[in-house]
């Protein structure tokens, strides 16, 4: 079986003819007036594949909403009209009851009103599509990154990652840390305010879905550049550096933080605005003209994983 990737390219990435950005970022984008584009974007959740069964429903309706969101903001976009499309193996009342609360909470938190949607029977699986503007100056391209940018991430990475694995029994953590990495990949929040904020300042964007090098990775090969990422300045769980699991931060997926480049001359003006508003993001590296991505620790380089894939090869 070929990757995901693989499959979009050779059978579905057709260039865009009518709209502004079709397929190859976090949304597309159409012309809305002369200032605004729209901003579209579609995200669909598996059972077995994208959560387990037994997910807790509420979670499980805050985060089909997240993820979609977490793609706009990615865009620069503001996030405004939600579809909801869902096929249910059976109508449980209870179920639906709190799939709709968590899913209208975190609609409320992001300012998003369903509009539509489809609901059909069959295996559990939830498609959200989400629609929102951008005014032309902010818009946010995995392409646009520049030689010399920093490059710069929202909150922490990794926690998502380390509550899967210990869900899975493969990790065991501390009971503050088991609560709060579960609670990461249950019920993840995008920084809709840190990129609100900075947005201006910045080149280019891609939200943490897959694994921060392989979602890094998508702007390096969209911009034609490389980049030098320093380990110690990933934001990470103490737990997590402490105990060496540093991967789970690099290759992890399910965070919805995001990844944002920004020339060296709005550092000042960025690192301001984070003091003032109290804002998490952090400095991990420098975008370069050699293209390559390079990860070192204290001068010394470390080799690079794959990232996370969805399809095996074979
Ligand atoms: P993201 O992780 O940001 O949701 P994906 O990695 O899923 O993005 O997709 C990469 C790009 O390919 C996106 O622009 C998406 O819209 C597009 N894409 C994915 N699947 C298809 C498909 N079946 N047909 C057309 N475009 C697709
Ligand atoms: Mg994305």
């Amino acid at each position: 079986m070929k990757t995901e990737f693989e499959i979009i390219e050779k059978f579905f990435n057709k260039k865009a003819i009518k709209a502004h950005k079709g397929i190859g970022d976090d949304a597309a984008l159409i012309e809305k007036d002369g200032k605004t584009f729209w901003a579209i974007s579609t995200d669909m959740l598996n059972e077995k594949v994208h959560f387990m069964p037994n997910t807790d429903p509420y979670k499980l309706g805050w985060k089909a909403m997240a993820v979609n969101v977490s793609d706009l903001l990615a865009m620069g976009a503001s996030p405004m009209f939600a579809l909801l499309s869902i096929a249910l193996p059976k109508s449980n009342s209870d179920w639906l009851k709190k799939f709709s609360k968590g899913f209208f909470e975190c609609g409320k938190k992001y300012n998003v009103e369903l509009i539509g949607g489809d609901t059909t029977k069959g295996p559990l699986t939830i498609n959200v599509t989400i629609l929102g503007d951008v005014n032309k100056k902010n818009i946010l391209l995995r392409s646009n990154a520049k030689i010399g940018d920093d490059i710069w991430v929202t909150g922490e990475l990794g926690l998502a990652a380390l509550g899967l694995k210990i869900i899975q029994k493969k990790i065991n953590a501390p009971s503050t840390i088991t609560k709060k990495s579960i609670n990461a990949l249950e019920k993840p929040k995008p920084n809709m305010l840190i990129i609100e904020k900075i947005k201006p300042f910045c080149n280019a964007a891609i939200d943490v879905s897959d694994g921060f090098i392989s979602d890094l990775n998508h702007i390096l090969i969209a911009s034609k550049v490389g980049a030098h990422i320093f380990l110690k300045d990933v934001p990470m769980n103490k737990w997590i550096r402490k105990t060496e699991k540093e991967d789970l931060a690099l290759y992890g997926g399910d965070d919805y933080q995001t990844i944002l480049t920004a020339p060296k001359k709005m550092r000042s003006k960025i690192e301001k605005l984070l003091q003032k508003n109290n804002l998490e993001l952090s400095r991990v590296g420098i975008i370069t003209k050699d293209k390559k991505l390079h990860l070192s620790n204290n001068d010394k380089t470390i080799k690079l994983k794959k990232g996370y894939i969805h399809f095996e090869k074979n």
